[in-house]
Parts: C-alpha cells; structure tokens; sequence
C-alpha cells in the first residue's frame, strides 16, 4: 500500500492510501470511547434509519421533533438509550448507535414520550411515570413486531 500526503478540503494534511479509502480524519466510523457503537454517530445516520423503519421525525402537527446526539461519555454507561424531552426533542443516547434496532425502537419508543407529554402534561405524566413508560414500552415491542422485517 502506497502513502500520499495530501490537504483535505479544510486544508489540514491527511494520510490517504492508494485505494482512496484511507483518510485519517474519516466520517464513517465512530472514534475514540465511541469507536464501540457500530453506527455512525451522527443526523446521517439517524435519518437514514427513521426513514427505512417510517418514523416520522415530526410531532402529529407537522412540526419538526428535534434530535440531540449526546456525545458524552459519561452517558456510555446510562442504562437507557434516548429520553425525551417536553421541549419537543428526543436526547439519543451513546447506546442508542449500538444496531439499527436499538435506534429505531428508541426514536419511536421517545416519541410516544413527546405524545404522552403533549396529550397529558408533562406533571401528570412524570408524576404516573411508570404507567406511561409500561405503555410506551408495550406500543414498542407490538410496533417492532410490524417493521422489523423492513
Ligand atoms: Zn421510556
């Protein structure tokens, strides 16, 4: 394999092997405490993957669901993979690039939070927590079952 230097597109210098493939700086993997989560961290990633499955990233009036990818690594170890937040967004945790399922459950999974939040407040709904989360979690499993062929 032959080695050229080269200066990507923002002027840095970057390795590149002679199949092209080798750019040092790449996109298409994750790095560093995150290199174990086999999806890109990143709204390409995420896109692809709601639309293959029909999720909408959109609330029930057309408005735009807000993704945040939480690239911390403290949240390596959370024992869940997203959250939602009332603020019409959906937090995707570390674990949630572990596989195409584990992302599309959890954007569907979140956004039945953003309805529930929507439909009975979010005090009613913190304060019945675990009713919300057992039918959320109940919608989930009955909806994977329906696409996971897909
Ligand atoms: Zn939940």
């Amino acid at each position: 394999m032959s080695r050229t230097y080269h200066r990507d597109s923002r002027g840095r210098f970057a390795t590149q092997d002679s199949n092209n493939n080798g750019l040092m700086q790449r996109k298409d993997k994750n790095t560093g405490e995150f290199a174990r989560f086999p999806l890109v961290m990143q709204m390409k990633t995420i896109k692809k993957i709601a639309r293959k499955y029909k999720i909408a990233l959109k609330d029930e009036d057309g408005k735009p669901i807000k993704i945040k990818i939480v690239r911390d690594k403290g949240a390596i170890s959370a024992p869940f993979t997203g959250r939602a937040d009332i603020k019409n967004r959906i937090d995707l945790l570390p674990r949630a690039f572990t596989s195409e399922e584990d992302m599309a459950r959890t954007l569907y999974h979140e956004k039945l939070h953003l309805r529930q939040y929507k439909e009975h407040g979010q005090a009613y709904v913190q304060n019945n927590r675990q009713w919300f989360e057992d039918a959320a979690d109940k919608a989930e499993v009955d909806w994977w079952e329906t696409v996971k062929h897909l």
